[in-house]
């Protein structure tokens, strides 16, 4: 078994979910005692998400650098950047080092194709849903169509996230919102959805819903320990 090396707290409430689902995946494809080896590097997220809504990219740059560092150094085989939005800079990070960075999109893409779903609709924070790093590479490097919520249901999406989401409140009028903006991604012809932010899965699940569903954080948990197993 090979090493997996985490870059979190970003939030920390999903961060705890890759823990556990890396675990438990490891359990249960060795058996018996069977546990992961991971390194772990968890940010103070006041930093990151000051960097973020500052438009300080560099800044945050630098710090994804010194946490992917960290996790090398403490003998990490590969990086999972335990955040979608913090994928922006997954190229300069991957530069930085020389061991892979296992990105998010590539296991959620995977998952969407094995799906038979061609339009997924994207929801995450307003970096994500915006900024071309994450739909451009679905759409690109996969082949997708990604379907984004118009620009109101984009500040709901994302203001659950920064507001509750990573605090760990879910509501259930913050999971009413969300099912009623992913029914409107629906009529727009979105015959699947991705939460494409770590936290998203901790309001929203499969059985919430009538279209199929990628969680990233368990997607991605799930290709770290295929990685590290194969
Ligand atoms: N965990 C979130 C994501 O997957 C949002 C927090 C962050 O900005 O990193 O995008």
């Amino acid at each position: 078994m090979r090493t997996i090396g985490l870059l979190g707290g970003m939030s920390w409430e999903s961060t705890a979910e890759y823990y556990r689902i890396i675990n438990e995946t490891v359990r249960e494809r060795l058996g018996g005692t069977h546990s992961a080896r991971l390194m772990l590097h968890s940010v103070d997220f006041h930093e990151i998400e000051q960097f973020q809504h500052n438009d300080q990219w560099e800044l945050a740059t630098e710090a994804m650098i010194v946490g992917a560092r960290s996790v090398v150094a403490g003998g990490a085989e590969c990086l999972v950047i335990c955040t979608n939005t913090m994928h922006r800079m997954a190229d300069d990070v991957q530069e930085a080092i020389d061991i892979p960075l296992l990105h998010i999109a590539d296991g959620t893409a995977a998952a969407v194709i094995a799906a038979d779903v061609h339009r997924p609709g994207l929801l995450g924070t307003r970096f994500t849903m915006e900024h071309d790093f994450y739909r451009g590479r679905l759409e690109q490097l996969h082949g997708l169509d990604v379907v984004v919520p118009d620009d109101d249901d984009r500040t709901t999406i994302h203001d659950v996230i920064y507001e509750e989401l990573i605090f760990g409140v879910t509501t259930e009028a913050s999971k009413a919102a969300y099912l009623e903006v992913i029914g409107r991604l629906n009529d727009a012809g979105a015959d699947g959805v991705i939460a494409g932010c770590t936290e998203i899965e901790l309001l929203v699940t499969a059985e919430d819903l009538e279209i199929a569903y990628f969680p990233t954080t368990r997607l991605h948990a799930e290709a770290a320990v295929d990685w590290a197993l194969s």
